[in-house]
């Protein structure tokens, strides 16, 4: 029987490089591994080994004999993506893993950042070259998005981080958490003290609306509001008010995986959370919760969905929660055309309801898909209570004229159409929105910034001036802040991969200038700067303290949620 490969699938291809029928696809070298949301087991091909399942980081791969429940539907996934991509099951020509010529000495490289692209990052270097590896986050624990982005309840997802792990007890590596490179530590002193410095920073900020409204209380970026479900140290615990006036309806804009993760967890059991590592604040509140309807507002239609299938088929599957759409003929259009495999499809057969945003929530819990509708201003005095939405058409692909930014340039998007406002408008009440319309980089002190991508100037994974195109030396960059805010976990490492290659090509190159300082001479720096820096040994004793307290609750761990108690732990003081 063959295998399958499931929701959890994290895209980072561990298990192509072990199949030994190459029965695995797209792989990193074939052009649609960009755009897929998941990878996919040829059952024809398959030898049944399971080489796959073993080397999958986030237990995503079974027998298809194995799938129950809704996992079920992967099996037809899978065998249906060779129906349209008849693959080449040979394998292309060898690779070999990448050495540094003798006699350049230790090369010691600076990661500024701890999530899946630093990960990936260091565990390429310490895999391929003896590197020695410095690690700093500004804040005092690791994981970046892993630990403060995935949802609590995609717990195989956070596996990934036992494969870091290893790599952050290297030997070779060593931390400084709770350091800000930029305010503690500038480029110049990192540089001087290492032969590269590889920047994974991410996208910290969200992108913005433009509204009038946006920032009345009520209205929350997709950021806050994830860090709040994650135990974010430096979101307080009472961002979110879910049982205030009008919190019944929740409206989150924006229509890929953020917006259904946190649709998702606005309507799940509680009971079913509390295994999970969600904040302790985050589960009272939804304990609290008044909330009964989600709606997810997309200013464009069912086609143009940014969710990936996986997420949304789980999102269909919510025990005690109903799954709609609102009737519209041009949506309604939509999913009876639908190709087969395209997102519209996704949504045959759920119910296609009237909806009234002006009245009281249905009774029950559900999620109501709001398609051609475009947020035009949140309204409310001194309090978020509704949000007025203009009815959107689609306009036609990638040759039309652009007129601002109304969608159509997203990475992945299928049709290229753009929404154009009708005339027509009304008002949804709601006592909370969320913002979910994605992340968005911000400058890194000391290095070039695009602007218009909003990501590092780089070529390659080399950071570059971007007057004159040259690389600025030893400088690097990588994951969300070199790419932009697209791809799930596992598309960092081929992103890493790259980076890394560029890297050691400078190296080989001899284009890399030797530090200026020692590796302890940059301890004491840190030291100096921040005496309450977090190495190694105090990041063991936080995440002792919260696996000790999440024993005890069932639970895999149970998270501190505030830099003082993160730092208390740090000192053996909780
Ligand atoms: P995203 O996938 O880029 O989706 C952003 C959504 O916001 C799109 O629906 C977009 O619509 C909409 N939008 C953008 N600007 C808007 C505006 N001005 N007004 C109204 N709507 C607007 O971003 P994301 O959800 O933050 O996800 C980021 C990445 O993380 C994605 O690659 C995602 O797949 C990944 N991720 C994966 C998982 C998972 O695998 N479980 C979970 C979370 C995140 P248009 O298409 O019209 O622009």
């Amino acid at each position: 029987m063959a295998y399958a490969i499931t929701r959890t699938c994290c895209n980072d291809a561990s298990c192509v490089s072990v199949c030994p029928v190459n029965c695995i696809h797209p792989t990193p070298d074939e052009p649609e591994f960009g755009t897929t949301d998941m990878l996919y087991i040829d059952p024809v091909a398959c030898i049944d080994c399971g080489a796959c399942a073993d080397a999958c980081p986030v237990d995503a791969v079974f027998p298809v004999d194995r799938l129950r429940g809704p996992d079920t539907a992967f099996g037809d996934l899978n065998r249906d993506w060779y129906r349209d991509h008849p693959s080449d099951h040979a394998w292309g020509a060898p690779g070999f893993p990448r050495s540094l010529p003798d006699g350049l000495g230790v090369l010691r490289v600076a990661i500024v950042g701890t999530g899946p692209a630093a990960g990936y990052t260091a565990q390429e270097l310490l895999r391929s070259t003896g590197a020695e590896i410095t690690m700093i986050d500004r804040l005092p624990v690791t994981g970046g998005l892993l630990r403060h982005g995935v949802a609590p309840d995609h717990q195989s997802t956070k596996r990934i981080a036992d494969s870091f792990a290893s790599v952050f007890h290297d030997p070779r590596l060593r931390m400084h958490l709770n350091v800000d490179i930029g305010a503690d530590v500038t480029h110049e002193e990192l540089a001087a003290h290492h032969h590269a410095v590889v920047y994974a920073v991410g996208a910290a900020a969200d992108r913005r609306l433009g509204i009038p409204g946006e920032d009345l209380p009520g209205s929350l970026p997709a950021t806050a509001f994830v860090g709040w479900y994650n135990a974010e140290p430096t979101v307080p615990a009472d961002a979110v008010d879910l049982s205030g006036p009008g919190a019944e309806r929740v409206v989150v804009v924006g229509n890929g995986n953020v917006a259904v993760d946190i649709a998702r967890i606005l309507l799940t059991d509680p009971d079913r959370l509390a295994a999970t590592d969600i904040a302790d604040h985050a589960l009272a509140a939804l304990r609290r919760s008044r909330v009964r309807e989600v709606v997810l507002l997309a200013r464009r239609g069912p086609a143009q969905a940014a969710w990936t299938t996986a997420e949304f088929l789980a999102l269909r599957q919510l025990p005690g929660v109903d799954v709609v759409v609102e009737d519209h003929p041009e949506v309604r259009a939509a999913i009876e055309t639908a190709a087969p495999d395209s997102r519209a499809a996704l949504l045959a057969g759920l119910p296609l309801v009237p909806f009234d945003g002006g009245a009281e929530p249905a009774p029950g819990r559900r999620i109501v898909l709001r398609f051609l509708s475009a947020p035009t201003a949140l309204t409310g005095d001194g309090q978020v209570t509704g949000l007025t939405v203009a009815r959107t058409t689609l306009v036609g692909g990638r040759a039309g004229d652009r007129a601002g930014d109304q969608g159509g340039d997203r990475a992945g998007d299928p049709t290229g159409d753009r929404a154009e406002p009708t005339g027509q408008t009304d008002v949804l009440r709601a006592g909370l929105v969320v913002r979910s319309i994605g992340h968005r980089g911000v400058p890194v002190p000391g290095l070039p910034f695009d602007e218009r991508t909003a990501t590092v100037a780089h070529h390659g994974g080399r950071v570059v001036d971007p007057g004159t195109g040259r690389p600025l030396p030893g400088t690097y960059v990588v994951g969300w802040a070199k790419r932009g805010p697209s791809g799930g976990i596992g598309a960092n490492r081929a992103c890493a991969r790259e980076t890394v290659d560029a890297l050691l090509d400078d190296a080989t190159a001899r284009a890399l200038v030797a530090p200026t300082a020692s590796r302890k001479d940059f301890d004491r720096l840190v030291r100096h700067r921040r005496p309450d820096a977090v190495g190694l040994k105090e990041l063991r004793a936080v995440e002792r303290a919260e696996r000790t307290r999440g024993e005890a609750e069932g639970r895999p761990r149970v998270k501190l949620a505030t830099v003082p108690e993160l730092l208390a732990a740090a000192r053996g003081r909780r």
